[in-house]
């Protein structure tokens, strides 16, 4: 650390990304991104619009927009995007939370709820799951502050019902509710239509998982029109092009090829409840995951140790140190093939194991 770096962010801790492996031929089951490419209609779009590229981008990001609007069946006033729902949800942050309304979310959800919060120099309060690892939605009635619910839950892929959250908004009148839906293409539920009725909720999507963009960096979230109105106000403090024009074709583009991500969805969640029947009669306990990953913990192993094995074996997924849960890991739904290889390479594991301890 250099001395100049400034008092207010010297004791910051930083999220850490899932790992990119470089040179190193992976088969990458550890960030949660599609296995297919992006639709065409999308590359076709950016290949169109290089040319353009010598212009600044769209602040106001009116196609997409207009194209978000039309899809989920809402005004384009109710829509804001961003580089990333990471992005948008940074934004969320800065323009609901404060010492008087402090974020409040789950212990086990996403790793950059709390870094968000710090870096705003906001105070959080972090929910324990219960011992099932489910949201109890009684803890959140009332939340106490600005609430952070992804749904699915990030790594444990369990869905609080629309009817749940919708107690939660109702409990919560005096403050905002973030529902973080970056896997409800996978489960093929979502509560945005839920933003016509309640004026404290915010949806926040993303383009980086079932669209299979995760490289454009593009989220966006659905709100009643003066939460959006706030947003941008925040945004246009930040970074009005934070939406860079590549992002915004490829998203307009998806869009309009929606059947091929609806079936890459659902193929994918076939795999998934192949690979959840695999996994279960090798002996893994897993949650009942709506998402594009399992979270699975192995009977005899640790956690981190069948990570270490499967690294060592070419296969990457993610373990979280992290106590509640590091007998666990959440493994990525890949193509049908890279499950194949997935499983054999577990039984091969278990099966030195038993042999070393006999
Ligand atoms: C992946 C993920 C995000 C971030 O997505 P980007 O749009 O790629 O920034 C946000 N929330 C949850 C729960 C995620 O799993």
């Amino acid at each position: 650390m250099s001395r100049y770096f400034s008092e207010r962010h010297r004791d910051l801790i930083a999220y850490t990304p899932g790992e990119q492996p470089g040179e190193k031929k992976y088969i990458k089951l550890n960030t949660n991104e599609s296995p297919f490419p992006p639709s065409l209609k999308a590359r076709e779009r950016m290949q169109e619009a290089l040319e353009g590229l010598n212009l600044y981008s769209d602040p106001e990001c009116r196609f997409l927009r207009e194209k978000l609007a039309e899809k989920y069946d809402v005004n384009s006033n109710m829509v804001m995007a961003g580089n990333g729902s990471d992005d948008v949800l940074n934004i969320i942050f800065m323009t609901f939370c404060d010492e008087k309304n402090p974020a409040v979310f789950p212990d086990i959800t996403y790793g950059f709820y709390p870094v968000f919060a710090d870096v705003n120099g906001i105070p959080y309060r972090e929910i324990p799951l219960d011992d099932n690892l489910r949201i109890r939605i009684n803890d959140y009635m009332p939340a106490g502050g600005t609430a952070f619910i992804a749904n699915p839950n990030a790594h444990t892929g369990i869905m609080l019902t629309r009817g749940e959250i919708e107690e939660i908004l109702r409990a919560n009148r005096n403050n905002v509710v973030v529902i973080d839906e970056a896997y409800a293409d996978f489960s093929g539920k979502s509560c945005i239509p839920l933003v016509h009725d309640y004026d404290n909720l915010i949806v926040v999507r993303t383009f980086s998982k079932s669209c299979s963009l995760a490289g454009i960096r593009l989220g966006f979230a659905i709100a009643c029109d003066e939460l959006i109105a706030d947003m941008n106000t925040i945004r246009y403090s930040l970074n009005p092009y934070n939406v860079n024009t590549l992002a915004m074709v490829a998203g307009i583009g998806t869009l309009e090829d929606y059947e091929y991500i609806k079936n890459a969805c659902e193929t994918i969640v076939t795999t998934r409840e192949s690979t959840t029947d695999r996994l279960k009669e090798l002996g893994f306990s897993m949650t009942d995951s709506e998402a594009n990953f399992v979270f699975a913990a192995c009977g005899g192993m640790d956690g981190g140790e069948l990570y270490e094995k499967l690294k060592e074996r070419g296969i990457l997924v993610r373990h979280f140190p992290k106590e509640r849960i590091c007998k666990y890991n959440r493994i990525t739904i890949g193509s049908a093939e890279d499950m194949d290889v997935l499983i054999e390479t577990i039984e091969e594991i278990l099966k030195e194991e038993t042999n070393e301890n006999c």
